[in-house]
């Protein structure tokens, strides 16, 4: 998709779908006979960010950065720290299971990494794909039968391998069946976790293309969480990255690719091979210092000032802002304040 295309979309899909402000996950850390709890992990800390209808938003950053605990937070597998979650302007950040069942869970579903881990062994695909319509009471046993065969069809799986079991079909068929029972309530959105990380590269080309097709067909807005940079650029219309639970930076994604202003965003895309472009920059590859410090014990001011190249000396005191530094481009870092 060419900038414009990809502008036009943005502008034709302009309703917030989902909002969070200052969202916080915190695990506790306990020890002893007791299990007295002795500190916090900060998986996410303080998320503030929104996603439009229609469009797909790329969460990148290395593992451990609080990426895959976010998307389970927004969709509420995990309630809160702190912070508030508006899906279509509600507040879902408080709900109980009982009413996010009743009103929410149809409308955000997910598709993990491990589609082997997340079918049951025991069960055939009908059966799998039809647990989301047991749950919320809807169709009949045949219409149910029905539409199973028509989701598999959609994915690109043959209706009669409805009887089938999960072991019998391969990495990339299984990750179908993860996208089929991810759609059988119609949701308005889907939280992909690094839903092609585990398939040979001409695999996930097919499962992204096909997420691209059932996107435009089912109107559907992605969150699409992934380590890997050259497919979030790929499938993304706007592209974020985290660090240590925290949004380092997020804009369009032709902006973050060619102009990225944040010391770690350069870092992680220094290290992308590219294909170059006839008089196109070349990077030159920064090499980050150190290991991702413990998000038991972030380090103080700018999470990443203990590995940051261009750090000054208000990094190590003071926490920068995350902020519109251009349109729709925010940054959180001093040397942008
Ligand atoms: Fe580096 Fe300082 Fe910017 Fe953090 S605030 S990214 S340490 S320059």
């Amino acid at each position: 998709m060419t900038a414009g295309q990809q502008q036009q979309k943005l502008e034709n899909h302009d309703e917030v779908l989902l909002e969070l402000n200052n969202v916080k996950k915190y695990f506790p850390i306990r020890s002893g006979v007791f299990q007295k709890k002795i500190g916090h992990v900060k998986a996410v800390d303080g998320l503030s960010f929104s996603l439009k209808r229609g469009e797909t938003l790329g969460i990148v950053g290395e593992s451990g950065c609080g990426k895959s605990t976010a998307g389970r937070t927004m969709m509420r597998l995990y309630k809160p720290t702190a912070g508030q979650i508006l899906f279509k302007g509600c507040d879902i950040s408080e709900l109980s299971e009982d009413k996010l069942r009743k009103n929410i869970r149809k409308n955000i579903q997910m598709v993990f990494q491990d589609p082997f881990a997340s079918l049951n062994p025991r069960k055939t695909l009908r059966s799998i794909i039809q647990e989301p319509f047991r749950t919320h009471h809807l169709f009949h046993s045949k219409e149910r039968s029905e539409k199973v065969e028509e989701l598999l069809q959609r994915v690109g799986l043959h209706p009669s391998f409805a009887n089938r079991y999960p072991h019998e079909f391969s990495g990339g068929q299984r990750q179908r069946i993860g996208i089929a029972r991810a759609l059988a309530l119609n949701p308005e959105l889907i939280i992909a976790d690094e839903p092609v990380s585990a398939l040979d590269v001409s695999i996930q080309a097919q499962v992204i293309n096909l997420m691209e097709e059932l996107q435009e067909e089912f109107h559907l807005t992605y969150l699409f969480i992934s380590h890997d940079l050259s497919v979030v650029r790929h499938i993304s219309d706007r592209v974020g990255v985290m660090y240590l639970g925290k949004m380092m930076e997020l804009t369009d994604k032709h902006e973050l690719y060619d102009n990225p202003l944040h010391p770690y965003t350069e870092a992680l895309l220094s290290a992308v091979p590219v294909t170059r472009k006839k008089g196109s920059v070349k990077r030159e590859r920064i090499i980050l210092k150190g290991e991702l410090p413990s998000p038991a014990n972030p380090p103080k001011g700018c999470v990443f000032h203990t590995r940051c190249p261009a750090a000054k000396a208000v990094c190590r005191e003071k926490e920068p802002n995350f902020k519109e530094v251009n349109r729709g481009h925010y940054v959180a870092c001093h040397l942008y304040e």
